[in-house]
């Protein structure tokens, strides 16, 4: 059984920017575009929707609306798992999330940057340990304050995602380049806080998490093998490899999938990172 962790829709037409490339209006990237050009192809059984339903919406234009993902769960039944999202600023938001998980949503996310470590945010993660909900969060470039939320609702599972996350791979690079390439030493703080605590899980999704996994082959194969129940598969589906000309999309371009394929020989621990560690943290 394959599940991607980290996948968002547009709901019908792209109302993104026509200058960013590949997802100009002209793109459908609504959950049908989601199940036809990439979880079938690929033959992902499951996908968590993440909404960003928040103060954020408007940077990201349409992307990824809560009525979209629940929607998407009911046109699609049996190939969504959705989170939810609840904007930080808002006074009811315990209250929001609880609505939600009376709604069927499974998990907190696509918590954005500065959200993820806003004093407000405590009173979700407070509703999250009470529901066994996992965090899926974009993590900012300053661990410590992820640490501390880590340390502060120890039986509350987050999975870190983002450029700021994986980039702190490399001691001396994280905050001065999004996508560092060569050596990683070991004992990064990556890696510590990956060891560190128990609850702390990370997904592979998107250019971060591949360049972290490729940018020192010898060092990524036996990080993943390390970390086989601390990895989740994820693409961050319709986002684009924009390095490349034509753009690809990920998911669709096979390249996460094939990538944990080709460094975990392991049947078990590649079972895990594809699906085994995300059933664990979901919650029944
Ligand atoms: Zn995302």
């Amino acid at each position: 059984m394959i599940l991607d962790v980290h996948v968002h829709v547009l709901g019908g037409k792209s109302s993104f920017p026509a200058s960013l490339p590949g997802l100009g209006p002209e793109f459908d990237l609504g959950p049908e575009a989601l199940v036809r050009q990439y979880l079938d192809p690929q033959g992902i059984d499951q996908a968590v929707l993440l909404p960003l339903d928040t103060h954020h919406s408007h940077a990201h234009g349409r992307f990824i609306r809560q009525e979209d993902a629940l929607a998407a769960a009911h046109a699609f039944p049996g190939r969504f798992i959705v989170f939810a999202s609840v904007d930080v600023t808002a006074c009811d938001r315990a209250d929001r999330l609880r609505r939600l998980v009376d709604t069927g949503c499974r998990g907190l996310g696509e918590v954005k940057y500065s959200d993820m470590h806003d004093p407000r945010q405590y009173d979700l993660y407070a509703v999250c340990a009470t529901h066994g909900l996992p965090v899926l969060g974009h993590v900012d470039p300053d661990l410590t304050r992820l640490e501390q939320a880590l340390k502060d609702f120890p039986t509350v599972n987050f999975i870190a995602h983002g450029v700021e996350f994986w980039a702190n791979m490399s001691k001396d690079a994280a905050g001065t380049e999004a996508y560092p390439k060569g050596q990683v030493a070991p004992d990064n703080p990556v890696e510590a806080l990956l060891s560190g605590y128990g609850n702390l899980y990370a997904d592979v999704s998107a250019n971060s998490g591949y360049n972290a996994l490729t940018r020192d082959p010898e060092y990524g194969s036996v990080f993943v093998r390390r970390f086989a129940r601390k990895l989740l598969y994820g693409t961050d589906w319709p986002c684009l490899r924009v390095q490349r000309l034509p753009p690809e999309r990920f998911g669709e371009d096979g390249r996460h999938l094939s990538l944990l394929r080709r460094l975990l020989k392991n049947t078990e621990d590649l079972d895990q990172v594809l699906g085994g560690n995300l059933l664990r943290l979901l919650p029944n």
